[in-house]
């Protein structure tokens, strides 16, 4: 599978950068959109520069209800079903949604035969909502997205990444993890490490 990250606060090159997540999931035969990010323009004009036809997509699953996820929902073709926490029936055989309550409702998605897990903010806890998925799935290839770790001090950061170590094979942290945090998860998972931004281009 391909995960194609269409906004971020980072990117690269010829795209746009942006407060927000979206990541493109393209699975053998179905593609999905993971969050929309915090605006049409942006993500439209990524999603240009990446060819990518909107009316192929499936689904869209919403991590949460908060602007930076759900700005772009306006940009999505009237044939994509968006899905927001506890609305998924389980109709595409390769993704889960598991939902967490508190603080906020949130849902991570995970692609079982890739195990890949797809996370919008992480306002649940990065950490607590990788060891539920870990004990559902086992040991996970990559964790994706934002770890809403502003704020903590660079030793809470690695001994969280020192428990993430053990649950994912690769991590690629972005959007509101910060720019500290993900220095230090960097450090602690050397060449599992895989930086984000939008743009990029992910082959598991
Ligand atoms: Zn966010
Ligand atoms: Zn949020």
């Amino acid at each position: 599978m391909k995960l194609i990250t269409l906004y971020d606060n980072q990117a690269r090159e010829k795209f746009k950068a942006g407060w927000g997540f979206s990541c493109l999931l393209k699975l053998e035969e179905q593609t999905i959109l993971f969050d929309t990010g915090a605006d049409v323009e942006t993500l439209a004009y990524n999603a240009r520069l990446l060819e990518i036809d909107k009316d192929k997509i499936s689904h869209c699953f919403i991590s949460h209800d908060h602007y930076d996820h759900t700005g772009g929902i306006g940009w999505l073709s009237p044939k994509t079903k968006v899905v927001f926490p506890n609305q998924y029936k389980g109709e595409i055989s390769q993704i889960d949604a598991m939902v967490f309550d508190l603080p906020i409702k949130e849902q991570t998605v995970i692609v079982k035969p890739n195990k890949v897990m797809l996370v919008g903010c992480s306002h649940p806890g990065i950490v607590r909502m990788a060891n539920a998925v870990y004990e559902k799935y086992g040991k996970l290839k990559l964790i994706i997205g934002g770890f809403h770790l502003l704020g903590k001090s660079e030793r809470e950061v690695s001994e969280m990444a020192k428990v993430l170590l053990e649950k994912t094979e690769l991590i690629a942290p972005c959007h509101c993890t910060g720019e500290s945090a993900i220095k230090v998860f960097e450090e602690v998972f050397g060449k599992r490490f895989i930086e984000n931004y939008a743009g990029k281009i992910i082959e598991i």
